[in-house]
C-alpha cells in the first residue's frame, strides 16, 4: 500500500507503545527490588483486600509467567502471577491489588467493566472480521463498501479499547486508595505504587492510540474515495 500521512503519527504511537512496554517491565523490576514495611506478599493483600470487601468467595489462584496477572471475570477468580503472588514488594502488592480491583467493580457492577463484558462477544467476532475487509477494501478499489463495512466493525473494536481505559484507571484508583486506607502501604511507599500503576496503564493508552490513529487513517481513506 502506499505512505498514507496518517502513517506517520500511528509509527510514532507505536513508538510509544513500545516504550512503554519496556517501561512497565523496567518499573515492575525496579520496585520489586523494594520491600514494604507491612511485609505483606501480593497474596496476603489481595486476600485481605477481597475480604474487606465481603468478596471471600473469590479465589486467589497463582499462574507462571510474569505480568501475567489478571482477574477472570467469568470463574471470578483473582489470578496473580507466581512473582507476584508470593512476593512482599512495592509492585507485587499493587499489582496484586490493581488485580482485586478488578473483582470490586465486578461486585458493584461498575458500568463501564458492565459494558466492556456485554461489548466482548462482539467485538471478539468484529476484530476477528475487520483486517480482513479493511485489507480485501484497500487492495480492490472499486469495492470500497469492503471498507466501509471493515471500518464499522473496527470502530467496536476501537471503542472496546477506549472503554478499557476507564476500567484499569478505575481499578488502579481503587487500589490504591484501599491500599492506604488499609495500611498496606505507607504514605512514602505509595509514589512507588503509583510508578508501577501508571506504567501499566500506560501500555493500555498506547494502544488505544494506535487503533484510533488506524481508524481514523481508514475513514480518511474511504470518504476521499467517495470524493473522487
Ligand atoms: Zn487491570
Amino acid at each position: 500500500m502506499f505512505f498514507h500521512p496518517m502513517d506517520f503519527l500511528i509509527i510514532i504511537a507505536f513508538g510509544l507503545s513500545l516504550w512503554a512496554s519496556f517501561r512497565v517491565r523496567g518499573t515492575f523490576n525496579k520496585w520489586s527490588e523494594v520491600p514494604i514495611m507491612s511485609g505483606m506478599t501480593g497474596y496476603q493483600a489481595a486476600r485481605r483486600m477481597l475480604d474487606a470487601n465481603g468478596l471471600y468467595d473469590v479465589p486467589i489462584e497463582p499462574v507462571p509467567g510474569t505480568l501475567s496477572d489478571h482477574y477472570d471475570p467469568i470463574k471470578r477468580v483473582v489470578r496473580l502471577s507466581e512473582p507476584v503472588y508470593y512476593q512482599s514488594s512495592v509492585s507485587a502488592v499493587s499489582v496484586a491489588c490493581h488485580e482485586v480491583g478488578h473483582a470490586i467493580q465486578h461486585s458493584v457492577h461498575y458500568p463501564m467493566l458492565v459494558l466492556r463484558h456485554q461489548m466482548f462477544p462482539i467485538v471478539n467476532f468484529s476484530s476477528g472480521i475487520a483486517p480482513l475487509l479493511i485489507l480485501a477494501g484497500l487492495i480492490f478499489q472499486q469495492f470500497n463498501f469492503l471498507l466501509g463495512l471493515g471500518i464499522v466493525f473496527f470502530a467496536a473494536a476501537v471503542t472496546f479499547q477506549l472503554v478499557t481505559l476507564p476500567v484499569e484507571f478505575n481499578a488502579s484508583s481503587r487500589a490504591r486508595d484501599l491500599m492506604v486506607a488499609e495500611g498496606y502501604i505507607s504514605n512514602q511507599e505509595e509514589h512507588g505504587v503509583a510508578k508501577v500503576l501508571n506504567a501499566a496503564a500506560l501500555t493500555y493508552v498506547a494502544a488505544a492510540l494506535i487503533s484510533l490513529l488506524e481508524l481514523v487513517k481508514y475513514i480518511m481513506i474511504f470518504t476521499n474515495r467517495n470524493e473522487d
